[in-house]
């Protein structure tokens, strides 16, 4: 299998850059909704790959691939994304009921479903925040699936390197009011200013009892996983080069930084919710997701 992709970072549409990555979930949750032993369901997944041309060769189902689990790529990652989906759907569905809050926002949102799939609260506000060109395409395909959401969706084209925060207040959303967000594969994408104003805002904008989780990487020299099977097969099965569009510049401590400003945080490794769920990847020697942590944080009430 080959890819037509194009790989120009600075690309703004979803079928080139970091855009493309958002499509490269959006098969692995295809693949990962129609498992018999699936960790989350997302009927829109398979859509999303369908309407771009950049993805024709893509699998959608595990019996397209010969190797299955065994398959670095389309078997182990697609598994990884599958078991992120369900470990950050079950984040967001507690906390909205925990904490009370109404308000719910997707950090580089990309093809997340998660407006449509989830059993939200009367009255959610779910907002999504991406670059115009992935919220269009989404658009376009939800559009075409008649696809209805079950919280009021409030897509927000912006870069998250531009004044994100003037543009969310501007669609609606209350810096006053509970809140919980997530940064699902998003972080290590952004220069590390970016993040760190990212962090300092989400906390700004968080009254007491809000939450957050986002993914991190750990490693200090991404490059040390360069030759991995997981960084090789995607890289030369669908024109994805990761380690290209990461910015490898040193990364901040987030998950330090909110836990300074009195947040409770947890760090857990991927392979934790494999344990909890029996089933999803385990640790392999030069493994690209050895770095990979989830962060998930708690603003207490006093
Ligand atoms: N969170 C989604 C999910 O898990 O399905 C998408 C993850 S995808 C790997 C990364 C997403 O981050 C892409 O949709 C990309 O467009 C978005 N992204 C990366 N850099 C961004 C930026 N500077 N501003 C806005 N979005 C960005």
């Amino acid at each position: 299998m080959t890819g037509t992709a194009q790989q120009d970072t600075e690309r703004e549409d979803v079928q080139g850059g970091v855009g493309l990555t958002a499509l490269l979930v959006a098969a692995a949750r295809a693949i990962e909704t129609h498992r018999a032993d699936s960790l989350a369901q997302d009927a829109y997944a398979e859509h999303f790959v369908r309407a771009a041309p950049a993805c024709a060769k893509w699998p959608l189902r595990a019996e397209q691939v010969p190797d299955g689990d065994a398959d670095p790529l389309w078997g182990r990652f697609a598994r990884y994304f599958g078991l992120r989906t369900r470990a950050l759907d079950d984040f967001v569905h507690r906390s909205v009921r925990e904490t009370g809050a109404r308000q719910a926002v997707l950090l580089g949102a990309g093809l997340d479903t998660r407006a449509f799939r989830l059993d939200w609260p009367d009255g959610c506000a779910v907002f999504e925040i991406d670059r115009p060109g992935v919220l269009d395409f989404k658009h376009r395909v939800l559009a075409g699936l008649a696809a209805t959401p079950r919280a009021a969706r409030v897509p927000v084209p912006v870069d998250l390197r531009d004044d994100w925060a003037g543009a969310l207040t501007g669609a609606g959303f209350d810096t006053a009011a509970p809140s919980v967000w997530l940064a699902e594969g998003l972080l290590f994408y952004l220069p590390p200013a970016a993040e760190t104003h990212l962090i300092d805002t989400v906390d700004r904008m968080t009254p007491a009892g809000g939450a957050l989780a986002f993914e991190a990487k750990l490693e200090k020299d991404l490059l040390v996983h360069r030759d991995s099977p997981l960084y090789v097969a995607t890289r030369l099965r669908t024109g994805i080069d990761l380690l290209a569009l990461f910015d490898r510049r040193p990364r901040p401590d987030s998950a330090g930084a909110l836990s300074a400003r009195g947040w409770s945080t947890a760090v857990h490794t991927p392979f934790d919710f494999t344990r909890l769920h029996g089933r999803g990847p385990m640790p392999e020697g030069n493994d690209a997701l050895e770095g990979n942590r989830w962060v998930f944080a708690h603003k207490p009430r006093p």
